[in-house]
């Protein structure tokens, strides 16, 4: 059997640090069994799917130095590998899980599921599809498809005893089969969710093993009885932990920069950051702390990750880093590696229109733009303050700023100033006070370009960890003062809506 894996990431914002960790395993235990590494675009959710996103999943993960052996840009026998091409295939194959009689039509509307849900809840039983539906005869579900109504089609699941399945790292898994929904396989619109193309594709693509994160283990069982429903040899299962924040939560944007952007405008070197991604639940035999990929693929085994959930944390990422810069780069390559990073033309271009009007030397381009290429800035506390606001309201403006940013789609200068523009209304805060505080998070000082275009040019991870570094200065948020800012911020919501 030829080892086949593959990363099937959804392009539906930016590439994220969990994505190449999972990316980095599968490609391993590939090539450590001379097997092949394919990437798949799951882009079935249309809603949210950009081809900017995958665009910058490509680049990112390719900057890494994780290359694919078949995948959207490269050819490959068992393509199209991005499922937004594929969809004949599926609705061929729900079509025949219908014929067969393991899916069915279901024409429930939102409301009825909204309410079978409340009820549900209200009964403190488990949540889920109630079967409504089944009921139907065969005469009128025929009607209905004739008549032009709305529906989609689910899966039957069993409705007694469990799924049991091997995982490559915890061994046996139970799931009872009540805990598992009748899955929606095409949704109205003539889409298939992720369950079924997931499992069509891994099929069709010959996937051999699925090597994926530990949020999919409940899914396991919907995609275990598919490949029985279909008759397919089922391939083996891999739940990775999922990373950590230090303090033991999930990974999320909210705590860390989890944008594999953020870590290469920060300047992490991509051998380092793989590398550290690399310790991310496995260690080397002899746990060496530093190694190469493809020492990591030489030495690799896939039973010494353990499960003790990993903990990202950048401190040490930043160690390794420079264990990395010092240790295997000559002069010349560091200069090199500065010039690919920040210290070119592009750069340069993307900053000179706002910076030439305050230009009399060439010399202030450095005081002028060193923000731009600095990590965390230098500032203080009373930098902040200086801006006429007190704490309650510095705090108030930089964490709704924050959240404002954290759910704008476009990372574009008009954008974000609308968004920040609409906050200061809704505060009652001039705008000029307003922007005071985030000129110094942002970029150190007042005398900057507009904060807006520092904020495009910065980028969104690196923009919120500013932001975040400028809160932390204040004194932090605990989890009380986060909980009034909280209601206080959907208050602000609610005025807008009236
Ligand atoms: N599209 C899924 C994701 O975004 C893939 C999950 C899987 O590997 O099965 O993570």
């Amino acid at each position: 059997m030829t080892v086949r894996t593959r990363i099937a990431p959804s392009p539906t914002g930016d590439p994220h640090v969990g994505t190449a960790y999972v990316a980095l395993f599968n490609m391993v235990f590939a090539k450590q069994h001379g097997g092949e590494f394919l990437l798949r675009i799951e882009d079935t959710d249309q809603q949210r799917s950009t081809p900017e996103s995958e665009q910058q999943i490509l680049k990112a993960l390719n900057w890494l130095g994780l290359q694919w052996d078949e995948g959207p840009d490269v050819r490959g026998a068992k393509g199209p590998y991005r499922q937004s091409e594929r969809s004949a295939l599926y609705t061929e194959r729900a079509a025949q899980l219908v014929e067969d009689g393991h899916a069915f039509h279901c024409f429930c509307s939102a409301e009825r599921l909204d309410a079978v849900r409340a009820e549900q809840m209200a009964a403190k039983r488990s949540t889920g599809y109630d079967g409504h539906c089944l009921a139907l005869s065969s005469d009128e579900v025929n009607a209905k498809l004739t008549a032009g109504e709305s529906h989609v089609v689910r899966m039957k699941v069993p409705s007694e005893g469990e799924c049991r399945f091997q995982d490559m790292l915890r061994g046996e898994i139970i799931i009872d089969w009540s805990q598992v929904d009748m899955q929606v396989l095409m949704k109205a619109d003539g889409l298939p969710t992720y369950h079924l193309a997931n499992v069509v594709d891994d099929h069709e693509m010959e996937i051999s093993h699925v090597i994926r994160g530990e949020e999919w283990i409940n899914s396991a069982p919907k995609h275990i009885l598919l490949y029985q429903y279909f008759g397919w040899q089922q391939p083996e299962f891999c739940h990775l932990p999922l990373l950590r924040n230090p303090d033991k939560s999930k990974l999320s944007k909210r705590k860390n920069p989890t944008s594999i952007l953020y870590y290469q405008r920060m300047g992490y070197l991509p051998e380092a950051l793989l590398n550290y991604l690399g310790r991310m639940g496995w260690s080397m035999p002899d746990e060496s702390e530093k190694f190469s990929l493809a020492e990591m693929i030489a030495s690799f085994d896939i039973n010494r990750i353990s499960l003790g959930g990993p903990i990202f944390d950048v401190e040490k990422l930043s160690w390794l880093n420079g264990l990395w810069i010092r240790e295997e780069l000559s002069d010349e390559q560091l200069a090199d590696q500065l010039i690919n990073w920040a210290l070119n033309r592009e750069q340069l271009m993307a900053f000179i229109p706002h910076a030439r009007a305050r230009m009399e030397t060439l010399s202030d381009i450095a005081p002028l733009g060193a923000y731009l290429i600095s990590g965390n800035l230098a500032i203080t506390a009373e930098q902040l303050q200086q801006s006429g606001l007190d704490d309650e309201q510095l705090t108030a403006v930089l964490q709704f700023s924050l959240w404002r940013l954290e759910a704008l789609q476009a990372w574009q200068r008009d954008a974000i100033f609308a968004e920040l523009k609409g906050l200061a209304d809704q505060l009652g805060i001039k705008l000029k006070a307003f922007l005071a505080p985030l000129f110094i998070a942002i970029a150190g000082t007042a005398a900057s370009i507009s904060v807006m275009d520092s904020m495009q040019l910065l980028g969104p991870d690196m923009t919120r960890a500013r932001l975040r570094h400028a809160i932390d200065l204040l004194g932090g948020l605990g989890n009380k003062k986060l909980k009034k800012l909280q209601k206080q911020y959907d208050g602000l919501g609610s005025d807008l809506a009236q």
